[in-house]
């Protein structure tokens, strides 16, 4: 191993080249701080992630971070009113199917409960912004393209974050390797890419390892929900439980793409739920909209650009229940809770013929913005002096390092809020970091914890108002709470 210490200081580096961390850049650049880095573990960047949702808030948020980061996302997404042509149609030269613009839910009887509109027209008429649909890489692929191409470089595992503060900055150690250590929180967990997403043992690995350690007078850790920067930060302190992703309660079991369904089902699906619809999800709306309500199974349905069909299925699961499971065992696992759930057959014997090769399951984890469940965690069981449970709030910063996008708050995707809320904090995040350079605050470390004081007064009870939701899944909720829920989230302004 090889070890280099480059004198210079960048003003910032940001650790993790997701869409938040890439933002984060942009708005920075756009603001003047120009002296940045942006360093991710991927060895290249690579085709990876699901398809996100950007809602009103997060695409307005963009909007104020930099205009034409704004066009440019909106042009890569894709439209479902007026669909552009997704990398995948482009080179198959396959039109999609005709189906409707609304994301319909439908009860187990197939009576329809409940529709969103999907085009972006719809969501501006209500909100003053639309949505869109983008595929993770495409996103991050579209914030990359519009910064300088060596601010960003991949192959950087950020293992170790160092204070210096004789020298008024932080340092961070860099592995550079050829055996990328995969996210297990982030991506699917697929049996078929093994290599893809099994932690690699760096020791074992044959080739040159180089450590680089890079230094800052500002870290900014926007590393996923898995965040090292997270972990090396919280270790040994009051957090040092909250350091590693919660694991939510929920989970996935997908088939992401099914085949050979025989005619005869075929036609029951597409008659009863499907129709024209080119994602569908389907739950038991008899249970009251309470708590219980999120221990229901909900079968999402999809048509993919191939006119194929595929299927995920949101469960309440004990985390132990999907350890090693694959292929076929997930397939049981899965029947399992349609049974217990009351699906109809139509809809089990559909799950039943999944081919077991295409399954795959993904364990939802949560960063709780705000802990007070004294079960979970038992000491915070105390009640202060007004009878009230003790909470804890895991600070979002410490001294020069700040924490942005899932490595604050991941939680699962059931409100579609991750990326959105990250792009809130990039906007919020860039903008303060700005003020420390245009006051020349670097070394005023007062300054600095009073400009991340202020980051987390401004975000942390949106976003716990957020995580909140998802868990609750209001989006299945009454008409009053959807409103109220769409209204505050979709609603405001950030000039
Ligand atoms: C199935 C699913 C569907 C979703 N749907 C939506 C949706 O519709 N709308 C929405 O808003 N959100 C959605 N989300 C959430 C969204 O994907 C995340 O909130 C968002 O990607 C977070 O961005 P990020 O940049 O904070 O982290 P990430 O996207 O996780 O990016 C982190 C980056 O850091 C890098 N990294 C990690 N560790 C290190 C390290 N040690 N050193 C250097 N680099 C590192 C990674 O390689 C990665 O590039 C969904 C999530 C899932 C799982």
């Amino acid at each position: 191993m090889s070890y280099s210490s480059p004198t210079e200081i960048y003003d910032v580096v940001v650790v993790g080249a997701g869409p938040i961390g890439l933002a984060t850049a942009i708005g920075l650049r756009k603001r003047g701080v120009e002296n940045l880095l942006v360093v991710d573990q991927t060895r290249a960047f690579r085709q990876v992630g699901q398809i996100l949702d950007l809602l009103p808030n997060g695409l307005k948020a963009l909007k104020y971070l930099d205009l034409t980061t704004y066009e440019e996302v909106k042009k890569t997404g894709i439209g479902f009113s007026n669909p552009k042509q997704s990398n995948n149609q482009k080179t198959t030269g396959q039109k999609p199917p005709k189906t409707s613009s609304q994301w319909v839910s439908k009860n187990l009887q197939g009576e329809q409960i409940q529709s969103i509109p999907l085009g972006y027209d719809d969501w501006f008429k209500d909100y003053g912004e639309g949505r869109v649909s983008i595929p993770w890489y495409d996103l991050q692929t579209t914030l990359r393209n519009l910064l300088p191409q060596d601010t960003v470089k991949a192959n950087h595992r950020c293992i170790n974050v160092v204070a210096e503060p004789e020298s008024g900055c932080v340092r961070i150690d860099c592995v550079s390797d050829r055996a990328i250590e995969a996210n297990p929180y982030a991506y699917w967990a697929d049996g078929q890419k093994q290599n893809d997403t099994q932690p690699q043992n760096l020791d074992s690995a044959p080739q040159q390892l180089e450590t680089k350690s890079i230094r800052a007078k500002l870290i900014v850790a926007a590393d996923g929900i898995n965040s090292t920067v997270r972990r090396v930060v919280y270790t040994d302190t009051e957090y040092g439980a909250f350091a590693r992703p919660e694991y939510s309660g929920f989970a996935a079991i997908a088939c992401r793409e099914m085949a050979h369904i025989p005619n005869e089902l075929l036609t029951e699906l597409e008659d009863k739920f499907l129709q024209d619809s080119s994602i569908l999800t389907i739950t038991n709306d008899e249970i009251s909209l309470d708590s219980a309500c999120m221990e229901e199974p909900r079968m999402i349905l999809f048509r993919r650009a191939s006119g194929q069909l595929g299927y995920i299925l949101h469960l309440a699961l004990p985390l132990h229940w999907l350890q090693e499971k694959s292929g076929n065992s997930l397939v049981d696992l899965a029947m399992q809770e349609l049974e217990k759930g009351g699906f109809p057959n139509v809809l089990k014997q559909f799950v039943r013929i999944s081919p077991p090769g295409n399954m795959q399951q993904r364990p939802y984890y949560i960063h709780r913005v705000t802990i007070s469940d004294s079960i979970q965690f038992p000491s915070t069981s105390e009640r202060n002096s007004k009878g009230h449970p003790v909470t804890i709030q895991p600070a979002w910063s410490a001294g020069r390092v700040v924490l942005v996008g899932d490595a604050a708050h991941g939680m699962p995707p059931f409100m579609a809020q991750g990326a959105n809320q990250g792009f809130e904090d990039a906007l919020l995040i860039a903008t303060l970091i700005a003020n420390i350079a245009q006051e020349n605050n670097w070394d005023d470390m007062q300054a600095i914890a009073k400009a991340f004081e202020k980051y987390e007064c401004l975000r942390r009870p949106l976003m716990e108002y957020v995580q909140q939701v998802t868990l609750k899944q209001i989006s299945y909720s009454s008409d009053k709470q959807r409103r109220e829920y769409n209204q505050k989230m979709y609603c405001r302004n950030f000039e």
